[in-house]
């Protein structure tokens, strides 16, 4: 069959106009790996991973969100910056989910295989993190509501300030004293022991509110800068002490107050996918404080 010279030439333009829009596109980067090893043992069946690629692909889909919604489009640059051509390595334990320094994560394997696993929360560390306890780990699980595929255990998708007014007694005064302040040196222990989940749920409800009252540029702007408490003051125009005052005032106030029927509904949906009975649900929102 011949080819008239017309068909020829139009054929030839389009071979070239797809070269170069496959020039121009966006080059997609990728930020994370895991080995064979630490990938072997994870059961995917509940995960909503197929596959080792599955699971990177959603790891680079946060990071690129992340790293854009702090930095805008300086982020690549910024990556690369720090890494290089060097990749965040992500493995399983059985340990808490965390970020074990600014290159691995290691994130918990029943949550993982659960689909309840904090992802975007831990990519949120490696992004940028914050001597700050409080904005640290409220921005953190901002981001996991914001970016992640899936609700995680600090909250599993509950509304957090209707979940924080529920901490607002005198068995957590020290805690709400804490919260937002720089210098908090019992953080640590009291972000590991039995009110881990007050610690979370107010540090998430202080930073939602922050940025729904204030919006999300004077936010990032506190979380790039802050190493005292008086940087409240210089980003909002207002001391720390009347920010919190304000706050508590809208958590006392909040007419969305979670009923227990809501909880339950929604940890059915959460757990509706996963490898669990209804008894080891119950059991872990109740270690979680979710459900009395
Ligand atoms: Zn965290």
């Amino acid at each position: 069959m011949r080819l008239s010279r017309s068909v020829i030439s139009t054929m030839l333009l389009c071979m070239v106009l797809a070269v170069v829009l496959a020039a121009c596109a966006p080059k997609q980067m990728t930020y994370a790996y895991t080995t064979d090893t630490a990938w072997e043992n994870i059961n995917t069946e509940n995960s909503g991973f197929a596959n080792y690629n599955d699971f990177i692909s959603e790891v680079d889909e946060c990071f690129e969100q992340i790293g854009t919604f702090i930095y805008g489009d300086d982020w690549h640059d910024i990556f690369r910056e720090r890494y290089g051509d060097e990749k965040v390595f992500f493995y399983f334990d059985k340990t808490i989910s965390r970020a074990v320094s600014n290159k691995h994560v290691v994130l918990n394997q029943f949550f993982f295989e659960n689909r309840i696993a904090p992802i975007a929360h831990e990519i949120a560390h490696i992004v940028l993190t914050s001597k700050n306890d409080t904005l640290r780990e409220g921005f953190a699980s901002f981001c996991q509501d914001e970016f992640g595929k899936n609700h995680a255990i600090s909250n599993f998708g509950l509304d957090v300030h209707a979940l924080a007014r529920y901490y607002l007694t005198p068995a957590h005064a020290k805690i709400i004293e804490n919260i937002g302040h720089c210098e908090w040196p019992e953080f640590g222990q009291v972000s590991m022991g039995d009110f881990r989940p007050a610690v979370y749920r107010t540090s998430h409800s202080f930073v939602n509110y922050l940025i729904e009252t204030y919006g999300t540029d004077k936010f990032l702007e506190l979380y790039k800068t802050i190493k005292t408490d008086a940087d409240y003051a210089a980003v909002y125009g207002k001391e720390i002490a009347e920010i919190k005052a304000d706050w508590l005032t809208f958590l006392q106030e909040y007419e969305r107050p979670l009923t227990k029927d809501e909880i339950h509904n929604q940890l059915k949906q959460v757990f509706s996918h996963a490898n669990m009975s209804e008894e080891e649900a119950t059991r872990l929102a109740e270690a979680y404080m979710l459900i009395d």
